[in-house]
This record gives structure tokens, sequence and C-alpha cells, in this order.
């Protein structure tokens, strides 16, 4: 049978299990434990920290559905959603060859806490194929990397991605938090784990924390394992909530890419602005790779102006619509300097050596009308107060 349609599969996977009462929408089963059932195994204990509620459940057929996996989990943040997923493929003593430029937690703990755990990280530029090979170790099993990158909006080799992986036998694991599952399916195409940041676009309105990881079932039942052991698990409400904000995703990003890509052109040519960092712009960096793997080029972009952190800060402090604040995916269009917000943490030199400078702002475009969001760009730039 052809596979229905994105919108379709939102709205009604998932959904509606026989023993809901014939309530349209799942309710929340707000309870820390259920009934002994004389479980056989452990992971069928039916407790709260173990993720197998009925909303849990819910909430992850949507999630395999959409993005086209056997089988999700979903997880306290997207962090804990990733390090589980990491920490459950390296093993003992392993070694991750992860993409430079990534969203400055996974960064951090790429590159400072795996150490603290007996493994290691190599970072690799994931525009060069060619100089992977030298970057292996024997004890390399996990190759990590973003479909957009977070901030600088890196679309790397992703089929060259995920043929390395396999010709070396490491898990692919990538986060796809920017494109979302309207722009770009991760396991049609070959990599064994998609991991979301669902605090972003799956929920898409700036009000929980959670993460979701997809690939597998055998994947999933074992990273589902180190997840609970860690302790990231998600409460039922939280799914409740994720659930109800991911019937809407295909209908906000799809509109939040068409705004994105018209602010990006008109950025570009504006003589304020120095650079401008989208997928769809044919200069940017991976735009032949974007175009060979994504349905769209996302509602991310970054952008540099002439001038230094004040000038930033002043055109900041003159955009009137956009909320300047971190994070991302929401309905509202939010507006940050990475280097201030996101990618504090990573050390100063670790941000320059991949070109995250200090100017660079970050924008997440909402669904706000396209030339309200175009004229308050054009007023802030050209260095007008609102009603001047
Ligand atoms: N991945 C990306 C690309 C992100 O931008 C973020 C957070 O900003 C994360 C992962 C971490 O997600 P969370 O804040 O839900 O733990």
């Amino acid at each position: 049978m052809k596979q229905q349609d994105l919108n379709t599969r939102l709205v009604h996977a998932g959904e509606r299990s026989r023993d809901q009462n014939g309530a349209i929408v799942t309710p929340v089963y707000q309870t820390a434990m259920y009934e002994y059932a004389a479980s056989e195994l452990y992971d069928d204990v039916r407790y709260i920290r173990m993720g197998n509620s009925p909303n849990h459940a819910a909430v992850e057929a949507k999630l395999a559905n959409i993005e086209e996996g056997e089988a999700a989990l979903v997880a306290a943040s997207g962090m804990a959603a990733s390090v589980a997923a990491v920490l459950n493929s390296l093993g003992t003593g392993g070694h991750v060859l992860a993409q430079r430029s990534l969203y400055g937690g996974t960064h951090t703990f790429m590159t400072e806490d795996l150490q603290k755990m007996g493994h290691d990280c190599t970072l690799i530029d994931p525009a060069h194929p060619e100089t992977w090979d030298a970057r292996m170790r024997p004890n390399t099993r996990v190759l990590y990397c973003e479909t957009i990158s977070n901030p600088l909006m890196e679309v790397g080799d992703l089929k060259a991605l995920v043929a390395f992986a396999r010709a070396h036998g490491l898990v692919s694991i990538i986060d796809n938090t920017f494109a979302s599952p309207v722009n770009f399916r991760p396991i049609p195409f070959g990599f064994d784990i998609s991991m979301h940041s669902c605090t972003k676009y799956l929920n898409g309105h700036s009000d929980l924390v959670a993460g979701a990881l997809i690939g597998s079932k055998e994947k999933i039942a074992s990273m589902r394992k180190t997840l609970v052991h860690l302790g990231g698990s998600i409460d039922p409400h939280t799914c409740y909530l994720l659930q109800r904000g991911m019937k809407t995703l295909a209908l906000r990003v799809h509109r939040q890419t068409e705004t994105a890509g018209a602010l990006a052109e008109f950025l570009s040519s504006h003589s304020k602005v120095k650079r401008v960092l989208y997928p769809g712009l044919p200069s940017s960096q991976g735009h032949a790779w974007a175009n060979e793997a994504l349905y769209g080029y996302g509602g991310m972009l970054g952008f540099e102006l002439e001038g230094d952190v004040s000038e930033a800060e002043a055109f900041l402090n003159r955009m009137t619509i956009p909320v300047i604040a971190p994070s991302l995916g929401g309905v509202e269009t939010l507006l940050t300097r990475p280097a201030a917000t996101s990618h504090l943490g990573v050390p100063p030199d670790a941000r320059a050596a991949v070109g995250i400078t200090d100017t660079l702002i970050r924008c997440s475009v909402g669904i706000e009308g396209r030339d309200d969001l175009l004229t308050d760009f054009k007023r802030a730039l050209d260095g007008a107060e609102e009603n001047a």
C-alpha cells in the first residue's frame, strides 16, 4: 500500500489504542506504577522510569512512523537521548568520530565528559571524507553528526558518512533536530539512529523538554536499558504534550522553511550583512549535499553583521517581533548569539576553530507573517528604532 502523506501520519499514527474508552485524544496516564501482572522480564515491570506507560507507547509509535524506523524511545531531554545512544554504543573504552561543529552541550560531552569515563572522541570535518580514515582507531565504534549543524548550518556529505560507518562497522547516529522529519529522514537514508531534541520542532511550542531516538527494534531496546539506568525517563504528561505538538509539525516546518528561505535571500542582499549561513543558498557550504539528501533546507539560519558584538547586540535590541532567547523550533521567531548562549560552554578557541564568531547571530524562524518579519529585519538592519 502506498505510504500515507506525512501530515496524515502525524495526526493519526499512535493514536486511539483500543483501551481508552473511545477518547479521541490519548488520555494522560498520570500514574507512577501499574498493578502487578506477573511480568517475566524486568523490562515489562510497569513503572514510570521504565518508560512503558500508554503515553510513552503512543508518542513512540508516532515517532517511529514519521521517521520510518522500526522503533523509537522518548527521553527526558535531547541530551539524555544522545548520551544514552552514545554510551550504549561505545562499550568499554570506546572512541567516537564526531562532527567538529555540533550543538554546544553535545560538543562538551564529546570532548570533556567522555574522556572522564574512559572513552575518547576525535572531531572530523563532515565535508572532507578523505580525512576520516586517518582519524580511525581500533576502538572506534560510533560516528556522530548533525543533519544541519548548530549553529553553522553545515550539511556534511551525508551519503559518504553513511557509507563510511557501514564500511567500518560503526554505529551511525545523526542529530536530526534542525531538519526535523519534514526535511530529512535518516533511517531510510541509511543512518542507524536518528536523534532529536524534541524540545525544538517536534513539540514546536517552546513549553517542554524531551528527546527521542529512532532506529531498529534491537538497538532501541538496548539503548532504552541504558537510558532507564541513567534515569533519563520522561513523564507521561510531557509525552502527551509532545504528541499533541507533533500533529502540526509538517504545517509549521513547511511554513518556517519557506520564510527562512525568503529571509536568507533578503539578508544576503543587504549591505550591512557580512555573511549568511543557510543550506538553501547556492553559495553555502553543503548546498549540493543538502539538495541530494534533504526535502527542504529548514527554518534555521545564521548571519553575521558588519561591526562588533555591541553592534550585533544593538541590532538585536532593535528587533520587535523575534524574541531574544536561546533554543529554537517553536512557533515564535527567536534570535540568539550562540557564543553567549548555546555554545557558551565551548571554549573560545574551540569556537574560533570552527568559525563560531562572537558576532554570529542564529535565527529560528517562527510561523509569524513573512512580510511582518522581513519588514522588522529591514528596519532593524537599517538602524531605525521602532516608530522612528
Ligand atoms: N541537539 C541540538 C541540535 C540542539 O540544538 C540541542 C539543544 O539546543 C540539543 C541537541 C539538546 O537538546 P535538549 O536541550 O532537549 O537536551
